[in-house]
């Protein structure tokens, strides 16, 4: 037990590809890469080498100040070159939750001392997930996760997630003189999987743009080849004021994120010249969670998945969509990166009791890690996943549904 929560835990101990193994030495193929990270899949020795080479070369040094290490140097000019941001600059930092805390108070700061310090309301997507750090739990589309945690960050709201004419409607509201940021994944993820309309993204850059909000990109699950791409963007063919990153940039081999900011928002605090942003933390741009990430990227580009992710979101997307008619399922939502949700119907979850985490246990029973949900089970494999093991876990969730369904 390693949580404060009560209940059965699965323990893994060993992985490699999209295959792990208990302490039992049972296989599993890991549906849901992890927590969505695991872009090049398990067990990669390239990764392994580059750590240790890494430790023994320089272990850790902190980027503050006037101090950077030579891996966190490189890997920023590395993103930076590929960034659909202009004039980009990064700040990395240990994660996800982290660089969402660290994008709203750049956004703040910003508005602050660019004569606009009333500029301080964030707002964000139902469904969309931030992360659970402070400015994370406050802006989180999803009331559940800051249900009982008293008061937190003041000045936000929540729009409908597939609507620009909603954030726009929101902006008047709030007063747009009084609005810092809109934070948006660009396929959300943790809140079901829902890609955004057609236009919609070019139109919520317009909008950001006309009324001076800074366009602030959530990219954590999307980047790194999971939409094909670098950034999971750049499909929607907009530029933002920022793009949160982390997961698929190291494939979690080792926590990492950032943010890479426009050089619009960074020059007000550029080094000595500006005005300080007090912000950055020790393990931040940790030498061995970079060079984690340069190896990471090799295999990216080398393999070049992302050709091969957006071939895999094809096989995905057309595998699924045998189970649109089951009786259980009220939607397949796929086809935009390599991330899906099966979502059960009201029938199935109110009417018969079933929950997504009684189908979750039958797929795991049966060899298949998904991931429940309230009402629905995602899927987000490793990029690397073949055809076959792509059937095998369409069929085996299949198979859970059915048993499952004849159960109630
Ligand atoms: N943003 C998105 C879109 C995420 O999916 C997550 C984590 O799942 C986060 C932010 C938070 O990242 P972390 O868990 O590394 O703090």
């Amino acid at each position: 037990m390693n949580t404060v929560r009560k209940g059965p835990e699965f323990t893994v101990a060993r992985a490699e590809g999209v295959w792990l193994w208990d302490e039992a030495g049972d296989r599993y193929l890991d549906g849901t890469a992890s927590l969505w990270y695991c872009n090049v899949g398990h067990g990669r020795p390239e990764i392994a080498e580059a750590v240790h080479r890494q430790m023994l070369t320089l272990d850790a040094y902190t980027v503050y100040g006037d101090f950077s290490n030579a891996p966190a140097a490189r890997l920023s000019e590395r993103l930076a070159a590929h960034a659909p941001v202009d004039d980009p600059r990064v700040i990395l930092t240990c994660g996800g939750g982290e660089s969402i805390d660290t994008a709203a108070k750049l956004a703040r700061r910003f508005h602050a001392v660019t004569g606009a310090p009333e500029r301080v309301h964030l707002i964000s997507r139902t469904g969309g997930y931030h992360g659970l750090h402070g400015f994370g739990t406050s802006v989180i589309g999803m009331e559940r996760f800051r249900t009982g945690y008293g008061p937190l960050v003041e000045d936000v709201s929540v729009v409908p997630h597939d609507s620009a004419a909603a954030l726009e409607a929101e902006i008047l509201r709030v007063g747009p003189g009084r609005v810092a940021a809109f934070f948006a994944e660009p396929v959300i993820g943790a809140g079901g999987v829902y890609a955004p309309p057609p236009d919609y993204f070019t139109e919520v850059a317009r909008i950001c743009e006309r009324y001076g909000v800074l366009f602030i990109v959530d990219s954590v699950i999307c980047a790194f080849a999971r939409l094909g791409d670098w950034f999971g963007i750049e499909r929607f063919g907009v530029r933002p004021d920022m793009i949160v990153f982390a997961k698929g940039v190291s494939s979690g081999y080792l926590p990492l994120g950032g943010v890479v900011v426009s050089g619009r928002v960074a020059d007000p605090f550029w080094y000595r010249e500006g005005h300080p942003f007090l912000h950055g933390t020790t393990y931040a741009g940790h030498p061995t969670a970079c060079a984690a990430a340069m190896a990471n990227l090799d295999i990216l580009e080398r393999e070049d998945l992302f050709t091969v992710s957006l071939e895999v979101e094809r096989q995905l997307d057309g595998a699924l969509r045998s189970l649109a008619d089951h009786p259980l399922v009220a939607q397949v939502r796929s086809g935009t990166g390599v991330m899906a949700a099966v979502e059960l119907t009201e029938e199935a979850l109110a009417g018969r009791g079933i929950t997504t985490a009684e189908v979750f246990a039958e797929a795991r029973a049966r060899g298949v890690i998904l991931r429940p949900v309230p009402t629905a089970l995602l899927i987000s494999p490793p990029l690397t996943i073949t055809w076959e093991q792509i059937d095998h876990l369409v069929s085996t969730l299949a198979g859970a549904l059915d048993a499952v369904a004849a159960r109630h």
